[in-house]
């Protein structure tokens, strides 16, 4: 049963080795006091800041609680100026998309803003079988997309060995492109599932997953009870605060931080997201490998998700992005279709390097339209229901080289490695190339006529950067190799990269 299950899941050992004399590395008190000691700061120490971000380096906590507090525009210009010079510099000109897939809303917690949570009874409860899994990847390849991150409610029938099947079904799918009939698949399943221990994060290792998400959703103690009932398995603060620490020992070095805006104050939580950063960096000499920032929408049986304490305003939301851009300038930064399209444009513009499209939240909703038409019980609500060609063409049009690149985690640059090639914008080199080779595959099996159109011309302009960049021209086996697989694309191969 749920509830003998429900008794096996945390294990303490695998808490307790994490705290530093009985405590977390979230010290509430200091926090407060860092954000409301930098206050009116030095606009020549902002600078100097900006100077330390830009040799990419993560910040410290007084210098982001400074950050916090600036409130001359002018000195915003500089900021947002600054937020994106970084990403300029670590991932250049490109926007990384990817799809949730929902597999089950089957769920033992009862998070206030959550639509899945066990005791709203106006959600359906679904699980996915096997083959609907792979009639979801399908309609997710056919869109064009070549990574997924999986996400799961907590529950016994979702638990690990339902992941790694599900894991072990999406790539076994292979479909033909719609326009030019090659062959797809995707080559990168992602996880966003509630904390595991180190036994079943190894099989979720062993099942050859990219990314491990746990977002914390709020780093603050108190607001963290009182929105995650303590008789539940997420009312344990630290065994989610330790959960990637945990999946770092065992072997997953991707993993993903997160919070959950407008639960408490957001200022706070950028702390927090940093300050977790901190720790897995001090720890194992990585930090994560992105950062989200979902503000909460709207959910079904959710009066908390419609009356926030703590709502972050577009304004706050754009200032925060940047600021996490600044403060942590290795990881990938990304924003959902939870926002609207204009926003969403804004915080690109900011630092954000990732993004979801053509996205359904609906159980079984991408094979199944109906399932989301008829949907008004969600989880969550979308902003940005566009297709993933028109956000592509969109992107494009703000001269942004779309990425499906999946090199990374195939070649063994994860964790440490990649961190440390992002931090000496050595990684971006070989994304670059990657990026480009991904998305010529994406022109020529996908693209609509129109995105065609506009991708073709930015394709060839960032050839033209690329031949002209000294790095390359250091590097002529490198580039001899890119051209190759470049035309090689071109007459027909697949899934080429460097
Ligand atoms: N059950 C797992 C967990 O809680 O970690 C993973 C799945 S949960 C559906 C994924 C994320 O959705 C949560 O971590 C939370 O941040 C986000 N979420 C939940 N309710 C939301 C809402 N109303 N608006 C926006 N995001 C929400
Ligand atoms: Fe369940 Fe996750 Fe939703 Fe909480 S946020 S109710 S754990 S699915």
């Amino acid at each position: 049963t749920a509830a003998e299950w429900k008794k096996d899941v945390i294990v303490r050992d695998e808490i307790d080795k994490y705290l530093i004399d009985g405590k977390d590395f979230i010290d509430e008190e200091k926090i407060h006091a860092q954000i409301a000691n930098a206050k009116n700061p030095d606009p020549e120490y902002i600078r100097g800041i900006l100077q330390k971000s830009l040799s990419i380096k993560t910040l410290a906590p007084e210098e982001t609680a400074a950050l916090l507090n600036v409130e001359s525009p002018e000195l915003w210009d500089e900021i947002n100026e600054a937020a994106l010079q970084v990403k300029k510099k670590v991932y250049d000109n490109r926007i990384v998309f990817f799809a949730p897939l929902y597999c089950s809303n089957l769920c033992v917690n009862n998070c206030e803003y959550c639509g899945f949570r066990e005791e709203n009874c106006d959600e359906k409860r679904r699980i996915l079988t096997q083959d609907e899994i792979r009639k979801e990847t399908e309609s997710v390849i056919d869109e064009g997309h070549k990574r997924l991150i999986l996400v799961f409610g907590e529950h016994p029938r979702s638990d690990v060995d339902y992941m790694v099947d599900t894991i072990n079904t999406v790539y076994s799918v292979y479909r033909d492109a719609p326009v030019s009939g090659r062959e797809a698949n995707i080559r990168r399943a992602n996880i966003n599932a509630a904390p595991m221990s180190s036994a079943k994060l190894k099989k979720l290792k062993e099942a050859g997953i990219g990314t491990y998400q746990v977002f914390q959703e709020t780093y603050h103690h108190e607001t963290y009870n009182k929105v995650h009932p303590t008789n539940t398995l997420k009312g344990d603060y630290r065994w989610r605060l330790y959960a990637l620490h945990r999946a770092m020992d065992a072997g997953l070095d991707d993993v993903a931080i997160g919070a959950l805006f407008g639960l408490y104050d957001w200022r706070f939580e950028v702390m927090g997201l940093l300050y977790h950063t901190i720790d897995l960096e001090n720890r194992f000499g990585v930090g994560p490998h992105t950062i989200s920032f979902p503000r909460i929408t709207p959910a079904s049986g959710s009066s908390l998700s419609n009356n926030l304490p703590h709502q972050v305003s577009d304004e706050d939301f754009k200032k925060l992005v940047a600021i996490l851009r600044l403060s942590v300038p290795t990881a990938g930064l990304i924003v959902t279709a939870r926002e609207q399209p204009e926003l969403k444009r804004e915080v690109i513009n900011l630092g954000c390097t990732q993004t979801d499209a053509s996205t359904r939240i609906g159980i079984g909703a991408y094979s199944d339209q109906k399932t989301e038409e008829d949907l008004d019980k969600k989880q969550f609500t979308i902003g940005d229901p566009r297709d993933l060609d028109d956000v592509i063409r969109e992107v494009a049009e703000l001269g942004y080289i779309s990425s499906f690149c999946t090199a990374g985690y195939r070649c063994g640059r994860t964790g440490e490695t990649i961190m440390g090639m992002l931090s000496h914008c050595v990684e971006g080199k070989f994304c670059k190339l990657n990026a480009v080779l991904t998305f010529r595959e994406y022109l020529n099996d996908y693209a609509s006529p129109e995105t065609k159109a506009i991708g073709e011309e930015l394709i060839l302009k960032e050839i033209a950067e690329i031949e002209a960049e000294p790095y390359f021209a250091e590097r002529p086996h490198l580039m001899e190799k890119f051209r190759a697989e470049y035309k090689d694309i071109l007459l027909g191969k697949r899934d080429l990269y460097l």
